[in-house]
Formats: C-alpha cells, structure tokens, sequence
C-alpha cells in the first residue's frame, strides 16, 4: 500500500451482476498524478470504460473518491466525486456532494468505490469498515429520499451516524436529470448519475465507518488550520453565505442584468428585487444546517406554510433552483419555488436541469408549439405557479408530457421540433447566469466536458472586477479557474473555502496532509492533466469543436434591454484563444507536445 498521508491507499469495487466485492489498491501514481476525486474519477473512467458505452447499460461505472483532504481536519474537507458517463449529454461528466457522506467513505477505510454491472432485482450496499454486504431493497423501490432514509436507518438499527446517499422514484425510473442524494439534503446533482444508479437496480449505499485518517504532519496541519479558521472567522463574505446561504449571489446578478430570466429571453426580473437575501432570512428561512468540517455553514432551512400546499420544510432552495425554477420560469414567490424543489428533492432530480426543461416547456406553450391537449389541461404560461407544480408531478411519474420532459431538454426540444428554444450545452442546461452579461461564462459552458456547468469555471467574480462584456483575453482566466477548480475537486474540499483558500495555501494543506512537497506549479499542472484527460475521453466518444458550442440565443438573440443590453457572443474567436491557451490544436484536439509534458501517455 502506498505510503501518503491522508490517504487510505485502496477502494472497494463492488460488481452489481455478480455480486463481487473486492478490495483494491491504488497505485501510488494515481495520487501523485491525479491526487483523488474528480481526478483520480477521471483516470479510472478513461482506463476502464469501453469507448460508445450505453450511460444506462450495466457496462457504465460510478466511480465515487474522496480527495486526500476529505475527512482531514482541514476546513471544508467534504466534497465527494462522482464520475459516470452521462445519460442527459453521453459525455465525461461527474459531480460533487458535500455533506457527510464522503468523510464517512474515507473513515470506513476507503478513498473510493467503483460500481459496476447491474443487479438482477433491487439492492443497496451496506459498509461498515471491513463489513461490505449488498442487501435486498425490494422493499424500498419507489420510497422517496426522506422514506429511504428513515427506513434504511429503522432497519439497521436506527444508528444516526449512518450515512446514507440514495436515488428516489426518478432515478428508478430512469429520468436522465435524477440526481443521487446524500445525508437527505446534498446531491451528485447533476448530469444524470442518479439514473445510472437506478439503471443498475442500485437503490442505496449506507456507510459507517470509524478508522482514523492519518495525516503526514498532525501538529503542523491542527496550527496552520487554527489560523484559517481565524481568517474564514474575518472573511467579510462569510457572514452574508453563514446568514443568507448562498441566495446572497442573486441580488448582484440581477442587478447587473444577466440572471435567467423566462428560459433565458431576458436578463432582470423585477420580482427579484424581493428575492434577495435578507427577505428570505425573513420570510422563509427557519434554520442553518452544514457539512463536515465547514467554517461557514451556508445550508438553510426554508419552511412555507401554504394555502395551497401546505407546510413544507426542506434545506435549500439554493440559488441555482431559485433561478431556475424562479424567474427562468417567470415566477417571483417563494411559496411556487419551495414546493417545486420539494417535489424534486423527495423524488431525486436535479433542480438546475429540470427548471431549464420546465422554462422551455413554457416558452413552447407560449409560442403554440405545446398545447393544452399535450398538458392535459394545463397552462403551462411563464408564471403559472400552480402549472409549474403539476408538471413537476407528471414528470416525476413520467405522466403525459411529464414523460418526454424527464428525457431533459435537449431531447425534448429535439421531439417537440424546437431545439431553437433549447438552452443548454451537449445537453446540460446552464446554471443561472446568462453568459452574455458575463463573457468568459461563455466559454465556461462551452468547453465544459460536461455540458453548461457553471462550476467548471466560475469567473463571475473576475469579470466583475474588469471588463465583464469583452471577449477578448477571457481564455486565460477560464484557463486558469478551470485548472483551479479540477484542482479543488480532487483534493476533496467545498468550493467555497475559496473564499480564503488561494493555491499557495491549498500546496501547504496538501503537504502538511500528504506529506509529499509539490509545488504551486506541479499541484497545478495536475488540474490541467486532469482537464486534458476529461478531453480526451470525450473526443474518443466522438465530441469535437463543433460540439463546444453554445444556444442559438446565446449567440444570435441580443439582450433586450437592461444593464446587459445589446450582449450577444462571439464564441469561435474565444474558442480560438481558449485551444491556444491550452496547448489544443484548432480543432480543440490537446496537441502531442501538451499530453507529453503532461504525460499522459
Ligand atoms: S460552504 Fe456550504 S456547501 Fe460548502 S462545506 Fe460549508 S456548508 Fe457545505
């Protein structure tokens, strides 16, 4: 086993069709090449998964790893990656989850866990340290994720240390935007890994576990996060994400005009005004709530007691489902988004792609293209809350139109004869940024090997601070965050430390945990070895440049009016600085000399 602190050194592979569990070790290369989480999802994915693989055949894998931070003393440390080939894009994609799910892997002795294959009837995967057995979940196929969750707890004794990440009634029946819960409230949310869970009879994984997580240099790393704590305690932002969450982000957009606004027609909604922070710490929000280790705590606890709906308590909305089921949908109350979310979050999709097909839906009523005979009834208007409610219903029961809707939106648009209307990119619909207020979010969405993801790069904060509008010179910083980012998500932290985490800190966390003495520019040349891996596995499933593309509105429809007024894209000349930048030939193909110097062969 390799000797490197903060790591376990071996993962579980758990085949589904023939109920193997095996215990494996994992190179030591791999962490120094690729670290752990998104990285360490994207070595094994690309070794092992046959090139033109169905997303939603037993030959697709869930590559969960932890970081070789997660589980450490430092602040954040909670993120755990999903990779999977996607059955919303049939790209690369992975996803992230905080709360405790991860650390609890990593304290049950194991960095990671590939699933493969597909179990005959319906299981769930139980791990206490060495204790790993797949269980009958026959009982459990159709429960929501709080009914799983309070069952799965009841049935093994009611221990709330279990850690439980499970898919609802959408990941059964194969809706390509279930997304995989885990700790009741935190999601692998997007790209469809939820489906891929379902497709292979998967119903749960529970996790307990009670090793230690053995850092290089306890001593040094318990005083060098005493100071952060100290840092993250000053931080001016962390107590508007401690107080609002993260809705605190949407009054600047807004305001700026590029937030979503009825499927991406326009880029302010005057409603939005009162969507801000401190009114929704007054009218809605009942509680905090945090994942492991977090100095910040930006959960909440939202309650409604409605007329029409009654009390619903959930954690969240976050902003991306505000924007999305908000004024992406034309809607401006809380009572509407805070039902919807839950009609979501119970069943198990992700709130960011469903409001995008949601928002498309209605642009096609509005424009004739659905009727009232394809609603069963329903006014599917921008703003119709009441609309918006049921059609969330029918498509967690794949009802009627609900059924072509959990296809997503790319496929939807594609049968209904409109994919003019269809925003998103290689089949992920954007988050709630309007990247023609905010140039290099173009480029974000486009490039990204999974599809409009905002997260990939987010360079709203340096863009603000300079020249938002322009196109020119964009491609270093996308450049720069995204290799930052691939970063941030293989050594296992929450984004969000970001706040006081620069790179020269992130190499000092890591030596102090690994034990290793990497560099700034080593650490970060694994994030671009990481994002040229994720190239090159979906340039083996056939993606090219013509695929880093962008919505016809995006490119062509000017915004209206506002602050962004005027802002269309010009994509091809950003493409063209972005492959420069990153050593990729004209057709975006990583050049020979840039997969040498970062071996990868
Ligand atoms: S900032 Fe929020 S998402 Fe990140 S670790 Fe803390 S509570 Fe979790």
């Amino acid at each position: 086993m390799v000797k490197i602190g903060a790591v376990q050194g071996q993962i579980l592979r758990v085949n589904l069709s023939t109920g193997q569990i095996s215990l494996e070790a994992v190179p030591g290369e791999v962490y120094e090449k690729y670290l752990g989480g998104r990285g360490a999802g994207a070595y094994y994915l690309y070794k092992e998964l046959v090139p033109g693989t169905d997303p939603l055949s037993e030959d697709n894998k869930l590559i969960f790893f932890n970081g070789p931070m997660a589980g450490t003393m430092a602040p954040g440390s909670n993120k755990i990656n999903l990779t999977f080939k996607s059955p919303l894009t049939n790209t690369y994609s992975f996803s992230l989850c905080g709360g405790h799910f991860g650390p609890e892997l990593k304290f049950a002795g194991y960095d990671g866990l590939i699933i493969e294959g597909k179990a005959k009837e319906p299981v769930y995967l139980f791990i206490q340290n060495e204790e790993v057995v797949l269980k009958s979940a026959k009982a459990l196929w159709g429960k929501t994720i709080p009914q799983t969750n309070e069952i799965l707890k009841a049935e093994l004794g009611g221990d709330h240390n279990l850690k439980v990440a499970c898919v609802g009634p959408a990941g059964e029946n194969l809706n390509r935007m279930a997304c995989i819960t885990a700790d009741w409230y935190r999601e692998f949310g997007r790209g469809g890994g939820g489906a891929v869970m379902g497709s292979k009879n998967l119903k749960a994984i529970v996790v307990r576990g009670t090793k230690d997580v053995n850092v290089a240099s306890a001593p040094k790393l318990a005083n060098y996060v005493r100071e952060l704590y100290k840092e993250f305690k000053a931080h001016p932002k962390v107590y508007a994400r401690r107080w609002y969450g993260t809705i605190e982000m949407l009054e600047g957009i807004n305001k700026l005009g590029f937030w979503s606004t009825k499927n991406f027609s326009e880029g302010y909604f005057a409603p939005g005004e009162e969507m801000i922070g401190p009114k929704m710490r007054e009218q809605v929000i009942v509680g905090d709530g945090s994942c492991y280790a977090c100095p910040i705590a930006c959960g909440k606890i939202s309650e409604i007691n409605s007329p029409k709906y009654g009390k619903v308590l959930l954690e969240g909305p976050e902003f991306e489902t505000v924007g999305l089921l908000g004024p992406n949908c034309g809607i401006g109350d809380w009572e509407t988004i805070i039902k919807v979310t839950q009609i979501l979050d119970y069943n198990g999709i992700d709130t960011i792609s469903a409001g995008a097909v949601f928002s498309f839906a209605m642009e096609a009523f509005e424009k004739g293209i659905i009727t009232e005979k394809d609603t069963a009834g329903i006014s599917l208007n921008f703003g119709n809350g009441e609309a918006l409610v049921a059609m969330a219903e029918k498509m967690v029961k794949r009802e009627g139109l609900g059924d072509l809707l959990a296809e997503g939106v790319k496929v939807a648009s594609e049968k209904l004869g409109a994919p003019e209307l269809a925003i998103h990119s290689k089949g992920l619909p954007p988050a709630t940024y309007d990247p023609r207020g905010c140039k290099g979010m173009a480029l974000t969405y486009a490039t990204s090997p999974k599809g409009a993801h905002h997260m990939i790069s987010p360079t709203m904060g340096a863009e603000i601070a300079g020249d938002r509008f322009a196109d020119v010179g964009k491609a270093g910083i996308v450049r720069d965050i995204q290799m930052q980012m691939a970063l941030v998500d293989s050594l296992g932290y929450c984004s969000t430390m970001r706040f006081v985490y620069t790179v020269d800190k992130q190499v000092d966390l890591f030596n102090l945990a690994t034990g290793l003495n990497y560099s700034k520019q080593e650490l970060l040349e694994v994030g671009e070895r990481i994002l040229n891996l994720e190239r090159l596995f979906n340039m083996r499933e056939g993606f090219s440049r013509k695929d880093d593309t962008l919505p016809k509105r995006f490119l062509e429809e000017a915004m209206k009016e506002g602050p962004s007024q005027g802002q269309t894209i010009n994509l091809q000349s950003m493409l063209d600085e972005y492959y420069q930048a990153m050593g990729w030939s004209e057709d975006g193909i990583p050049k020979e000399e840039t997969i040498k110097r970062l071996g990868l062969y």
